[in-house]
């Protein structure tokens, strides 16, 4: 079983639970405005700088959902709460600051280190 306990566990459910709702809103309500042509070559410009703003944002979006839908499963698994690389036990601390994350403080800064 998992390493956390029981009230942690069902927390951080319910915490990444509403990450992901938020972040499907987010992919949901920020769909491309559709068949509206932009008239001048300024207002164009802008629109697509707009849009290249919103598919970024989309990326950002997507990645964060994964992210979500990975730390969900590591639960179901009894892997979450455990460090991916050493394998310690994360801090719940961390685990609440960062729901997603899948390493440990030492681990990643020597991840981030390179
Ligand atoms: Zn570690």
């Amino acid at each position: 079983m998992s390493a956390m306990k029981e009230e942690h566990v069902h927390a951080l459910i319910a915490r990444l639970e509403s990450m992901k709702d938020e972040a499907r809103e987010l992919l949901r309500g920020d769909e491309p405005p559709g068949d509206e042509p932009a008239r001048d070559p300024d207002e164009r410009a802008e629109a697509q700088r707009l849009e290249e703003i919103a598919e970024g944002r989309r990326e950002t979006t997507h990645d964060a959902l994964s992210a979500i839908e990975h730390s969900l499963e590591r639960i179901r698994t009894g892997l979450y709460g455990r460090c991916a690389r050493c394998g310690c036990a994360i801090p719940p601390a961390r685990l609440f600051a960062l729901p997603t994350t899948t390493h440990c403080t030492v681990c990643q800064a020597i991840l981030e280190a390179g």
